[in-house]
């Protein structure tokens, strides 16, 4: 049975070849300092750059770069970054990049109005509050899929120091973007690697709202339809990243992969992200390779708590037949069609390709949230066992 839930979702996704161009109008309804925040300098390279620095000029803005958001943004970087919005007063902040600038612009936003002797990590990342004050409006020029970060209130934030990687999905609507522009195009250049990375991290967030509850949910028939587009585009843009119609089904796909709608009267694990970020917080490795070499240990881990499921996985998402099989042995098989697919893909498929080592495990455990969902809790040992499996 579903659950009781509320669905709110208000923002404006401009999607397709000529997005960009509406971006001057979005901006006019702003006020005139725009916090323009990208990352290590991709969009200078391909040209996105001048197409935004156009967009903004057309609005008569004055900007205030903020360049420099590296992959897995650090709370350092977000102290200076709400400096630069607390030094320029800045009304509007327009991040251009994929998750680690839209999840950084979040985490600015939250934290400019706040009184100088709140700590913002501490507030939002480590007790997970809402914000007690004005949230700065902000927008999204997306150039790197995977994330959904661009239809979501999430922001995940690393802190070195203390090992750990944390994302806060606020529940104020006020921190969801205003607007997205998705021009699948802006995602050509995009390496392979974090191609498939965005393509993993699409896939997981899907199951980690579809893999609990045994009941009729059409939010998981919703999941299954997702699934099966994104892993069918998946093949035809590793083989030619260039076909317009695969990439902008997968940019699509990651919008309503996270933006709360497969939740929808569900209970969700998140496990997989859990295990990941903390390979993350020790690493600093791409967020999507991070799940990749963590899932699978985990999902074989889990999947006799939900065979059902598990079954119904192999069958309506993967094709497998259930002819002459168990349900656990359809389930099994399931599993082992993700794994295939992963690696005609290109996943990474162990920790220890992203920089782990056997001596760091104790360290990983310690860095990983348990989460009550999906189909059964983690112990300790279990976590322990399944970073030990993806070395
Ligand atoms: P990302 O970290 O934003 O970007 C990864 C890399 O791709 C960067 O080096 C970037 O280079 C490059 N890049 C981006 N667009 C490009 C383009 N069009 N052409 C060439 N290179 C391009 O990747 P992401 O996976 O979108 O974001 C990861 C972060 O989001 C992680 O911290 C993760 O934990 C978080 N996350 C958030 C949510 C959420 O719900 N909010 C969900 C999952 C994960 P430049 O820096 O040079 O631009
Ligand atoms: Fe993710």
């Amino acid at each position: 049975m579903l659950g009781n839930f509320t669905f709110h979702n208000p923002v404006k996704l401009i999607f397709g070849t000529d997005a960009m161009n509406m971006l001057t109008d979005e901006l006019r309804a702003y006020g005139p300092v725009v916090q323009l925040v990208y990352g290590g300098g991709s969009i200078k390279k391909n040209g996105i750059y001048d197409q935004v620095v156009k967009a903004l000029e057309a609005a008569g803005k004055t900007v205030v770069e903020d360049a420099g958001v590296m992959p897995n943004p650090t709370v350092e970087k977000l102290n200076e970054g709400i400096k630069i919005a607390r030094d320029n007063h800045v009304d509007f902040i327009l991040a251009v990049g994929g998750g680690s600038c839209i999840d950084y612009a979040k985490g600015v936003a939250v934290s400019v109005n706040l009184p100088e002797d709140v700590d913002p990590w501490q507030k939002y990342w480590v007790d997970f509050e809402e914000p007690t004050c004005d949230v700065v409006p902000v927008g999204s020029v997306l150039t790197m899929v995977g994330t959904g970060s661009e239809m979501n209130c999430g922001s995940v934030i690393t802190n070195h120091e203390t090992k750990m990687k944390v994302g806060h999905v606020f529940a104020n609507p006020d921190v969801f973007p205003k607007f997205a522009v998705l021009n699948p195009e802006f995602t050509y250049t995009l390496p392979a690697y974090q191609m498939v990375a965005g393509i993993f991290d699409i896939m997981n967030h899907i199951t980690e709202q579809y893999f609990s509850g045994t009941d009729d949910s059409t939010s998981d028939y919703l999941s299954e339809g997702l699934m099966r587009s994104l892993i069918h585009a998946s093949r035809v843009a590793v083989k030619n990243p260039h076909d317009y119609e695969a990439r902008s089904n997968i940019m699509w796909c990651a919008t309503w992969a996270l933006n709360t709608l497969v939740a929808c009267g569900k209970t969700t694990d998140w496990e997989v992200h859990m295990l990941g970020q903390a390979v993350g917080a020790h690493t600093d490795a791409t967020h999507g390779m991070t799940l990749a070499a963590v899932a699978l240990p985990y999902y074989r881990l889990i999947m006799p708590y939900g065979v059902a499921k598990f079954a119904r996985f192999a069958t309506n998402v993967w094709g497998v037949s259930p002819e002459g099989k168990s349900g656990e042995e359809l389930a099994a098989a399931g599993l082992d069609a993700m794994e295939a697919w992963m690696r005609e893909i290109g996943c990474v498929m162990s920790i220890s390709e992203l920089g782990a080592t056997e001596d760091m495990i104790e360290g990983l455990a310690d860095s990983t949230l348990v989460m009550q969902g999906g189909y059964h809790v983690l112990t300790r040992d279990e976590i322990v066992r399944i970073f030990r499996e993806s070395l």
